[in-house]
């Protein structure tokens, strides 16, 4: 089976190169600072019991073109020959230690391309790719069989290389030359290696837009084997290949690409792909200037859609995000901001969340349905072809270090529901299934969009009555608002003239800070800016939180206003507020400003809608206290009607709660759901006793 290669190969241009003495003239005398850098590098490999060294491509086109020029046509001779050459020194070097070791792996790095996925084409094929992604599935490790011995019936002993998934028995024997009779394989002398198949798929900011996500298979050998986890954004270096059909089943005409596994460079800093140049910085720094700054990102956001003020100004908050912080016990406290909009149809939520998608250096828009079987979390899957499990990331993960754009977020999978809670507060995501284990990153900000159960918001009932969401949700995010469309003439004119002069005018709209360049800006802020909280500040936001705490100790039947939950929210929108104007310190301005949203956000959803009061218990609960106390006034005449004549009758909890105030409609909702909860129930005919 092994085919006789050339030493020599001709190129193009007529020449020829014998590449193994190329090959070792680089690593002999390839010199960066007077000093040998790749025979540097052995000697550390083996220092460090490795068996691989990073070629930087860049050192191999300015030393030997023509080899590079090869390395990228014929790559699998060319790494064959690589690897012979470098065994060669490690033997000189450290004889013992090339008698442990198989096979020492040149892992080439900055090649002068970085492909996109969808740009990878078939005449590509058995060459060298760079090609960029994101992880978005992982097998677990297996051990693959590479070289496989097989035994004759005459006795004899043929190696055969392994390509792809399929083994394949030589045809004829090279002592016998029979080509019938039985082969054995023997797996002893057989030779696996560590392996795993990942997929990655196109990063979503490089998506066309409405189009499906390309994906590539990628086999990972050896060390590489979980370098990569499903999150992780990647540039992939490897040989395009295109697999085998099997033997057994009838070939297959259309064939899957993929990529054997050179090197693996994970992307480390999040945000990193933006690139801002000097005069970006000076631009951006000029712009912050400006006194009007943050009015003028916030009139940028979504120009073509009329009004919503409060709302934008929340996504301007979300797109920069507060400053995460990390307890001295290793907690993690997030700086991202989740918002939601909870709202009737046809009040633009859709398109907002859309066009942030697009705007922001790092998002993904999905619906709460999910686009994929892993869905807004992660999951393991079962590969249809091959049968196997494979862990897949779902869009919070996809989205790490970024925003999550959420549409019908009440349309939420089962699964999911379950799984977020951890995303929103400790960013993570973990998932035990199918002998997988795994925690992955999810340090998302939530920008989520929901229509209201009974297609209409209904203004008498609570937040939670009007979303399909638990309220353990509900009151993870930092605002939540709610978009009621309300016939009202004054508005509906402006509203007609936007639509209509944003239609004549198309494409032209023009946002006041055009959008390269807030992207840059944004980038720039999440980068660098890390405001601290003043003194002043921070004396602000506590007084408020316990102005709002002292209302509900002061009169007892006034409901307890706010939890700490809404103070670090407090504190994440005043930190935003200020890195919107690249301020280093958050000061008594932006927290004033994040009072004005919390109390704004808590009118809009939290009002108790029989006292008039704020109560953030319906964003926690889903009840408002003062229906919960009238529950707990009409267990106690029932309590006591019981208690005199064994049931208590409809007309007599009426009468009695009509003297504490109570209406008689609610007494009998209250008494519905009472049965309903199984608190109480029916004695006799209209007569009701407790349960217990
Ligand atoms: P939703 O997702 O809330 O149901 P969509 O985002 O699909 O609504 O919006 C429906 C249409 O109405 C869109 O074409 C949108 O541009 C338009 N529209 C609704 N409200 C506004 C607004 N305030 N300004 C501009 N266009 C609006
Ligand atoms: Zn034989
Ligand atoms: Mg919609």
């Amino acid at each position: 089976m092994t085919q006789e290669l050339p030493t020599q190969i001709s190129l193009e241009s007529g020449l020829t190169v014998d590449v193994a003495s190329s090959i070792e003239d680089f690593i002999q005398n390839f010199k960066v600072d007077g000093k040998a850098k790749y025979r540097e590098h052995i000697k550390k490999m083996i220092l460090e019991n490795r068996a691989d060294i990073e070629i930087n491509f860049e050192d191999l086109m300015i030393y030997n073109p023509k080899l590079a020029e090869l390395t990228l046509k014929n790559p699998e001779y060319v790494i064959k020959q690589f690897s012979n050459v470098l065994k060669k020194f490690v033997e000189y070097e450290a004889p013992e230690y090339a008698e442990k070791v198989h096979e020492i792996i040149p892992r080439f790095k900055n090649l002068p391309i970085v492909y996109k996925i969808r740009d990878l084409k078939s005449y590509m094929l058995d060459t060298l790719v760079a090609v960029e992604g994101i992880v978005v599935r992982a097998s677990p490790p297996k051990q693959k069989l590479v070289e496989a011995v097989f035994q004759h019936e005459c006795g004899n002993e043929v190696r055969v290389t392994v390509t792809d998934d399929v083994i394949e028995r030589p045809l004829q024997c090279p002592f016998c030359h029979k080509s019938t009779g039985t082969w054995k394989l023997l797996e002893e002398k057989s030779l696996f290696k560590d392996f795993q198949r990942i997929v990655i798929q196109e990063k979503p900011e490089e998506m066309p837009a409405g189009r499906m996500p390309r994906s590539i298979e990628a086999d990972v050998y050896d060390d590489l084997v979980d370098v990569a986890r499903p999150g992780d954004r990647v540039i992939i270096i490897g040989i395009l290949k295109v697999r085998k059909s099997s033997g057994a089943k009838k070939a297959k005409s259309l064939r899957d690409m993929y990529i054997e596994v050179n090197n693996i460079i994970v992307s480390q800093r999040i945000l990193e792909e933006i690139e801002i140049t000097k005069e970006d910085e000076e631009k951006i720094r000029e712009l912050a200037k400006d006194p009007l700054i943050r009015r003028k990102i916030i009139a940028s956001i979504a120009p073509a859609i009329h009004g919503l003020w409060d709302i934008k100004e929340a996504i301007a908050l979300l797109l920069f995000g507060g400053v995460p912080k990390t307890l001295p016990d290793g907690t993690r406290i997030r700086g991202d901001i989740h918002v939601l909009i909870i709202g009737d149809p046809g009040t633009a939520k859709s398109q907002l969340l859309q066009y942030v998608a697009k705007i922001a250096p790092r998002a993904v828009y999905t619906t709460g349905k999910g686009a994929t079987a892993a869905g807004l979390t992660a999951a393991v899957v079962r590969d249809k072809q091959t049968g196997e499990y494979y862990l897949e990331a779902g869009a919070l993960v996809i989205a790490d270090g970024g925003i999550a754009c959420i549409d019908e977020i009440d349309k939420m999978r089962e699964e999911d529901r379950v799984a977020i809670h951890e995303a929103m507060e400790q960013q993570t995501v973990s998932i035990t299934k199918a002998g997988i284990v795994a925690r992955l990153n999810a340090r998302t900000s939530i920008l989520a969009a929901g229509n209201p159960k009974y297609g209409r918001y209904l203004p008498n009932r609570s937040i939670a009555e009007n979303v399909n969401l638990p309220p353990t949700i509900l009151s993870r995010f930092d605002l939540i608002f709610v978009l009621r469309d309300v016939p009202d003439t004054e508005r509906d004119l402006q509203l007609a003239r936007h639509i209509t002069y944003t239609h004549m005018k198309g494409e032209d709209i023009k946002p006041l800070i055009d959008v390269d360049t807030l992207r840059k800006y944004i980038a720039y802020a999440r980068k660098y800016v890390r405001p601290v909280l003043s003194e002043e500040a921070r004396h602000m936001l506590e007084e408020f939180f316990v102005e709002m705490r002292r209302k509900s100790l002061e009169a007892p039947d006034s409901p307890i206003a706010i939890t700490a939950r809404q103070l670090e929210a407090l504190i994440r929108l005043a930190e935003a507020h200020a890195k919107m104007a690249l301020k280093n310190v958050v000061t008594e301005e932006d927290a004033a400003e994040a009072i004005r949203l919390m109390k704004s956000m808590l009118e809009s959803v939290g009002i108790d809608i029989e006292s008039g009061e704020v109560d953030i218990d319906v964003i926690m609960t889903g009840k408002p206290k003062s229906q919960r106390e009238k529950i707990l006034i009409i267990e106690e005449i029932i309590r006591e009607l019981a208690k005199e004549k064994g049931c208590a009758k409809i007309k007599e909890i009426v009468s009695k709660a009509r003297e504490k105030g109570i209406e008689d409609k609610l007494v009998e909702e209250i008494l519905t759901k009472m049965r309903r909860e199984g608190l109480i129930y029916q004695a006799s005919e209209g007569c009701y006793a407790p349960v217990v």
